[in-house]
């Protein structure tokens, strides 16, 4: 295996210690705890694990953490008053309402009623209407994440050419706006792009975030270059459940100069990403300076 490994356990651990320490400086000179509230409807098992994860989290690095669980068959316009409580409640600085909700609800409109300065997520329609145009956003904590931690490995990231596969509005689509804050080259793959292989093979950087288990191979990848792995796939191998991502872990690390793993890549910094995004929120709410190298 030729490729170093970007451990991103290791840079959450950091991102959180950060949030830590900025929470407490918040509490001490200004009196100001931030404060997120998760909502969570229905049963889903992944969902239930997230959001107690989540909870805990907030806890851990200091902040006040709020758990809304809701039946699956709540009517749609219980939850929206839910929102619009939390958007009044000035102890609430990020909202998140966990995905997928039920099919009887409109996973545009819910989000759409958060208040665009409590939309830790950055799935609001103003927040990717900012993003989009180079404003101040909240930025959805997972291309934050990716983002975070190629600044770490590479420094500068201007010029480099950066191929996304997957177009989704919570990965893809974000991911490329912040590459192209960062004047990355960018390109973004999808279902319908023709020999991704070699599209693929234009990277320097190239993020995988596809849903389709191991799907990008070492034939994918230009020698040397950064591989962010997104996908989370569960299959199962030699009769054990696995995660896995949506990268071929093995084949790529003999190419790739870096790459992350999965698990202990992506994922834990999407976490790390949601309390930042929180405590900018906060400092926001009361017109603080926000720390740096918390947001994009
Ligand atoms: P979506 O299903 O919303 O999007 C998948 C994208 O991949 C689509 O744009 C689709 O193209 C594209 N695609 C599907 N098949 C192919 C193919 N054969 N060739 C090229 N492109 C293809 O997924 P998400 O963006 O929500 O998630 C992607 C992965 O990231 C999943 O594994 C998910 O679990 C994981 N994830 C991980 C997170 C983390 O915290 N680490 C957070 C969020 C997601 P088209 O648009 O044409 O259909």
């Amino acid at each position: 295996m030729a490729a170093q490994i970007i451990d991103g356990k290791a840079f959450a651990a950091r991102i959180r210690a950060r949030v830590t320490e900025e929470a407490e400086k918040l509490a001490h000179r200004h009196g100001l705890i931030p404060g997120l509230a998760v909502v969570l409807v229905g049963e889903d098992p992944a969902s239930q694990v997230y959001v107690r994860s989540k909870g805990k989290q907030t806890a851990e690095v200091g902040m006040r953490s709020f758990e809304h669980k809701l039946a699956t068959e709540t009517p749609e316009s219980e939850l929206l008053a839910l929102i619009d409580r939390l958007n009044a409640d000035d102890a609430v600085h990020g909202i998140l309402v966990q995905l997928p909700l039920p099919d009887h609800m409109d996973a545009a409109q819910v989000i759409n009623r958060i208040d665009p300065a409590k939309d830790v997520d950055g799935f609001h329609v103003s927040n990717v209407g900012l993003l989009g145009t180079g404003q101040t956003a909240m930025i959805p904590c997972t291309p934050l994440g990716c983002l975070m931690m190629l600044r770490d490995h590479l420094g500068n990231l201007s010029g480099m050419e950066a191929v996304i596969v997957g177009r989704s509005n919570i990965v893809g689509k974000p991911m490329a706006q912040l590459f192209l804050g960062d004047s990355c080259t960018v390109t973004i793959a999808h279902s319908r792009t023709r020999d991704l292989p070699a599209v693929c093979r234009r990277a320097d950087i190239l993020v995988a975030a596809v849903g389709r288990p191991e799907m990008i191979t070492g034939e994918f990848i230009k020698p040397g270059a950064t591989v962010i792995d997104v996908g989370i796939n569960r299959i199962e191998r030699d009769g054990k459940m696995r995660l896995v991502g949506d990268v071929d872990f093995q084949s790529a690390a003999e190419v790739a100069g870096a790459i992350t793993p999965v698990p202990g890549g992506v994922g834990p910094m999407t976490i790390a990403c949601l309390l930042a995004n929180t405590l900018v929120a906060a400092c926001r709410a009361r017109g603080l300076p926000e720390p740096k190298g918390l947001s994009a």
